[in-house]
């Protein structure tokens, strides 16, 4: 069941007319917006008498400033940028070219080099990035074209008439926590929209509206996600080379969970440093609900060899975000009457490569071809929009997508079980032991407290919080305390859970209240509460939500709803 924020009933909403709408300005929308602007321009410059015009075609980001939200690793593969903007190394943010990598297996003290990098992990030909640094640059060159982009404004609902998407409403601003308008409000704007766009990340609210309304998944496999949680550090410099890429699998994690961690060096900003990006994922289809992914960083950064890279070094940003997993089986349909969705929110990541800025840019260009069509013909009919399905099926995201399709499945036994059907899969272009593999809901993977070892097993050193020693780990809340997140704190909250009683009655019990572990912001505490059945109640602090989107995907009970905080709040990233 989806329940969302009630809207401030009696309210009149100002009415906008709109050619496009793109709802979210990470890659993909920036991308869209300005092969749009392109296309226009071009069409404008070659017809006098029928001029097109971008005055009405609008990106909402819910962050204050452009990129502020985007977190990633981040390696770009250059591909799609370069069909975009085929100068794109004269002035793009490009930390480093990628020169070395490397892929480790780690067991708790030693480590394994494998003598041949996998292919799809060899970099050569990459550029090491921030992803909000590049997507600020981006979102220049989109304001440069005329397109305007409302930051602080987030996409809360879609607008519908039947079958057909008609329209974006924007949140209502100064709402207090009790639901009523305090002296600030200004109500969310109803863009009535030719084409919406949802570009909106991975788990994206309005996409997961509009798949929930017309049963758009019932076809693909579920979803799966895993959650990468992310430290920047300085470090003395000599320690890793200016576009160096480490890649590890293996310890913290066991042979029962998916996942792996990544390092990339980058210059740093003074002569004595070099900057580490570095952050492990956590397939968020683990089955021990003690299981905390930022605790899975702090052990990471506790083998020797990840120790000895950060000695003498500072931690100097933190952040959290999840990814689509699912793959090729996984991608809803991603486009219809009205609308059309992309990158993140689509599923277009390969996750084999840890890889989707490249297929998210490639997923807005083609949505851009195909808004551009709409707009032409007067026609934003699925028979119009339906061609970004087709384009997207005979370009190279399908190409890409197609050879990894059952990856992530193959994993559903574990590790060894993975590597076999992984090899299979290389040698038969992608399908292995059949065309499709099955899989189930991560969530669907997570065990009841009764069935698990009381002590934890062989995962106890991931189990519940970090404690942290301040220097190498951290607890999460210092570690938060570096993602700069900022929510204004009267207002209703926007962690939706449908019914607190199967939290404080139930969950408590069966599973031992996992949103406080996978949560790497610490919104969610189970506190002292003796009127309660089991001693304790669920309480929130909404205002520390990096908007990761775990809890929205990994709540075993598929209760807790994610929807965008008033505009303007979450995490300040900047060089994520
Ligand atoms: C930890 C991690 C490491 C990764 N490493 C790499 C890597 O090295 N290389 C690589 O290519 N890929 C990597 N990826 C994947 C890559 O970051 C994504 O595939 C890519 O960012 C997807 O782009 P997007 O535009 O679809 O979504 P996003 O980058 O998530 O951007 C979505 C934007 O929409 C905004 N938004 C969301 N909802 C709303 C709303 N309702 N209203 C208004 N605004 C909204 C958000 O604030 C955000 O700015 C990584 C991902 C993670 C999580
Ligand atoms: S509340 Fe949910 S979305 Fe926010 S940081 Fe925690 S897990 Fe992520």
């Amino acid at each position: 069941m989806l329940i969302f924020r009630k809207p401030i009933a009696g309210v009149e909403r100002p009415q906008m007319p709109a050619d496009v709408v793109i709802v979210g300005g990470g890659p993909a929308g920036m991308a869209c917006a300005l092969r749009l602007a392109q296309l226009i321009d071009a069409h404008n410059a070659s017809h006098p008498d029928a001029q097109l015009s971008k005055e009405n075609i609008y990106v909402l980001e819910k962050a204050r400033e452009i990129g502020q939200h985007c977190l990633s690793g981040a390696l770009l593969d250059p591909r799609s940028i370069q069909e975009l903007l085929p100068d794109f190394k004269k002035d793009a943010p490009l930390d480093a070219e990628v020169t070395k990598e490397a892929v480790y297996f780690l067991t708790q003290k030693g480590k394994f080099k494998l003598p041949i990098t996998p292919p799809f992990l060899r970099d050569h030909g990459n550029y090491v990035i921030s992803l909000n640094r590049f997507v600020k640059w981006l979102g220049g060159k989109v304001e440069e074209t005329g397109i305007t982009i409302f930051t602080g404004f987030a996409g809360s609902e879609l607008l519908f008439d039947g079958d057909r998407v008609t329209g974006v409403r924007t949140d209502d601003k100064g709402v207090d926590k009790e639901g009523h308008q305090k002296s600030n409000f200004e109500p969310g704007y109803d863009l009535q929209a030719k084409v919406v766009i949802l570009a909106e990340g991975p788990r994206g609210s309005l996409t997961k509206q509009l798949i929930a309304k017309f049963d758009l998944a019932k076809n693909a496999n579920p979803q799966t996600y895993g959650v990468g949680v992310k430290e920047l550090w300085e470090v003395p410099a000599g320690r890793i080379a200016a576009g160096e890429v480490i890649y590890t699998m293996g310890w913290p994690l066991t042979t029962k969970e998916y996942g792996g961690a990544w390092i990339y060096g980058s210059p740093g900003s003074g002569p004595n440093d070099n900057v580490v990006s570095l952050g492990f994922v956590t397939g968020l289809d683990y089955e021990d609900p003690r299981l905390d992914p930022q605790r899975v960083l702090q052990e990471f950064k506790r083998h020797p060899f990840v120790a000895k890279l950060l000695e003498g070094g500072k931690m100097i940003r933190y952040g959290a975000k999840s990814m689509p997993y699912g793959g090729w089986w996984a991608i809803p349909p991603v486009a219809g009457n009205g609308w059309m969705i992309l990158g993140d929110s689509a599923g277009f990541l390969n996750s084999a490569r840890l890889k989707g800025i490249h297929l998210a840019i490639k997923s807005g260009m083609l949505a851009a071809e195909t808004a551009f069509e709409a707009l032409t013909k007067d026609d934003s009919s699925s028979a119009t929009l339906g061609a970004f399905q087709k384009k997207v099926e005979s370009s190279w995201i399908k190409e890409e997508l197609w050879k990894v399709r059952n990856l992530h499945q193959g994993f559903a036994h574990g590790m060894y079980a993975g590597m076999f059907h992984t090899g299979l899969q290389m040698i038969t272009g992608g399908r292995g032991l059949r065309n499709r593999y099955p899989a189930k809901a991560g969530y669907e993977h997570m065990h009841k407290l009764a069935d698990l070892s009381a002590d934890g097993g062989a995962e106890a050193h991931m189990l519940g919080p970090a404690k942290g020693d301040g220097k190498l780990t951290f607890d999460k809340l210092t570690d938060l305390y570096h993602s700069g997140t900022k929510h204004e704190e009267d207002q209703p909250a926007h962690l939706v859970i449908d019914d607190i009683n199967i939290c404080n009655t139930r969950c408590v019990k069966e599973f031992g209240s996992p949103c406080q572990n996978f949560c790497p912001a610490n919104v969610y505490e189970m506190v002292e509460d003796a009127s309660q059945p089991n001693g304790k109640r669920i309480s929130l602090n909404p205002s520390n939500c990096v908007h990761c989107k775990t809890c929205d995907i990994a709540d075993p009970y598929q209760i807790i709803t994610w929807v965008p905080p008033e505009g303007g709040g979450g995490p300040n990233y900047d060089g994520m």
